[in-house]
């Protein structure tokens, strides 16, 4: 009783917030906001399709701000060693939902060459769904290799490696609850 939440310290590797935890909850907000009113009325099922990991918190905070019908589902693919990609995109886990004729969102942590969403979109699109859209929360524009359409973006940043909010390195501070510009020291 008494002991206020702890949030982490920074520490020496993160070099500053880039974005606090109340500016990451309204901007979700604002897209969940405009993601009810899109698919209002659409015929068919929405799918939320977040991609992991490092969309998981992003995919569980907007779900519970959205009042249309959805459903959840993940998929997970790789495409780093490291910090920098290799344009090499592998899926490690597929989706469980039938695409067909529902509507997909695809749910997105971050959009740097924009590799792992390109092949995203032509992967979900050859399974006939109604239609495929994107979310990104952050986009690097300064780093786009390939040409990807974001159709709901909440933030851009420079090209600066970020964690926090999902988003880590080398698994580390995932768990944060802001997003910090970090300079990898080891
Ligand atoms: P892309 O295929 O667009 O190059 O890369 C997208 C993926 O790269 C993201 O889903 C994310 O996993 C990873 N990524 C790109 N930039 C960053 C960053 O600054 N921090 C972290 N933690 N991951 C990043
Ligand atoms: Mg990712």
């Amino acid at each position: 009783m008494g002991s206020s939440l702890a949030i982490p310290a920074l520490t020496k590797d993160l070099v500053r917030v880039l974005i606090d935890a109340d500016s990451i909850s309204r901007r979700v907000d604002e897209l969940a906001h405009q993601i009810n009113d899109a698919y209002a009325n659409i015929e068919g099922r929405l799918i939320l399709v977040g991609v992991l990991k490092g969309s998981f918190i992003l995919t569980a905070d907007l779900c519970r701000k959205l009042t249309i019908p959805h459903v959840v589902d993940f998929i997970a693919l790789s495409s780093y060693s490291g910090d920098r990609t290799s344009g090499n995109v592998r899926l490690l886990m597929d989706t469980r939902e039938n695409m067909e004729d529902k509507h997909v969102l695809i749910i997105e942590d971050i959009l740097d060459s924009g590799y792992t969403l390109d092949y995203l979109i032509r992967n979900f699109k050859a399974r006939k769904p109604a239609s495929v859209k994107t979310l990104v929360l952050l986009d690097k524009p300064d780093r786009h290799t390939v040409p990807v359409e974001i159709d709901y973006q909440g933030f851009t940043i420079p090209d600066v490696w970020v964690v926090g909010y999902g988003l880590d390195y080398n698994e580390r501070y995932r768990t944060l609850p802001y997003i910090a510009e970090m300079y990898p020291q080891e």
